[in-house]
């Protein structure tokens, strides 16, 4: 990868690439006369959405990361740093940043060193797992407290619960940790609690809270977790309730099976080697079928081997 030597017209031809695939994906035949004459860097929407796997490729994730990149740059360099309002092109590159696992996080870290995009970097640490100091960033460098709830949300998109859970403790301890104070934290912490109280373990955030909060402050948090403890336990009653009958079922099931006398005689061969039993030890199937303990086992691990019924 060149992203280094990208001189400024390859890196406009390009954007302009993009864009014109972005704004006209669907005539097959344009695309591919301007993917002959251009280097072939698809549109975010192309590269970020399942499409084909020519497309999933790292190299056109990081390549487009880094046009977007470029493109900021000269944006805020021609600014002289006035407007704080991210611009189209940093929205698109944050939403790349944030969405895509495909692009190389540590040469983008490498890239964006000391360009004064805090955001930028706490997407690309919580790429790397390294939560705390993207929240860090967050909360201490730039004071987006918003910003810090919305990153414990997409950061654990598609994971389980506790790891969201996890993530939205760390942001409390973070904030708590400040001491009173830090009032605009001790704000931070009382909205937190309040707007997202599902996403807590209420048992563990009573005991890291002051003793000073009120209960009336955090009235919304505590409905809502008890709320949630409350619909649990119904729920966890209901699934115990099933699983009851469903048990209960399959003892009648049993029982009727076990209820009528099962003769063995000589003359009686087991089903699956045609041999007679030698033992009054036996496995019997559904069906009636009755066979050796020794050959059922053997069924069961070979698969292949002749089926006399589900065993009981
Ligand atoms: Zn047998």
């Amino acid at each position: 990868m060149q992203h280094s030597n990208c001189s400024t017209t390859s890196c406009e031809l390009l954007l302009c690439a993009l864009r014109f695939l972005r704004d006209f994906p669907p005539a097959k035949s344009v695309t591919s006369t301007v993917c002959e004459n251009l280097p072939q860097v698809p549109s975010e929407q192309q590269t970020l959405s399942v499409g084909p796997p020519l497309l999933q490729k790292e190299e056109y994730h990081t390549h487009l990361a880094v046009l977007y990149l470029e493109e900021v740059l000269q944006q805020r360099a021609a600014a002289g740093g006035q407007g704080s309002e991210p611009s189209e092109t940093q929205t698109k590159l944050r939403r790349l940043l944030q969405k895509s696992d495909l692009y190389r996080v540590h040469f983008l870290i490498e890239r964006i060193q000391g360009a004064g995009l805090p955001m930028e970097s706490a997407i690309l640490h919580g790429k790397l797992g390294e939560h705390g100091k993207a929240l860090h960033i967050l909360v201490h460098e730039l004071g987006d407290f918003s910003a810090a709830e919305d990153y414990c949300l997409w950061s654990s998109e598609g994971q389980d619960a506790p790891c969201r859970r996890h993530l939205f403790h760390m942001l409390l301890a973070m904030y708590l940790h400040a001491g009173p104070a830090a009032h605009e934290l001790t704000v931070a912490a009382v909205d937190l609690l309040n707007r997202h109280a599902t996403e807590f373990d209420a048992t563990q955030v009573l005991q890291l809270l002051p003793g000073s909060w009120s209960v009336q402050l955090l009235c919304p948090f505590l409905t809502g977790a008890m709320r949630d403890s409350i619909h649990a336990r119904r729920t966890t009653q209901v699934a115990v309730g099933l699983a009851r009958s469903e048990n209960l079922i399959y003892t009648y099931n049993k029982m009727k099976l076990k209820g009528s006398a099962i003769w063995l005689s000589d003359q009686k061969l087991c089903q699956l080697c045609q041999n007679p039993f030698g033992e009054p030890v036996f496995v019997r199937y559904p069906n009636g079928g009755l066979v050796h303990t020794h050959c059922a086992t053997n069924r069961h691990t070979t698969p292949s081997s002749p089926s006399p019924g589900t065993r009981t």
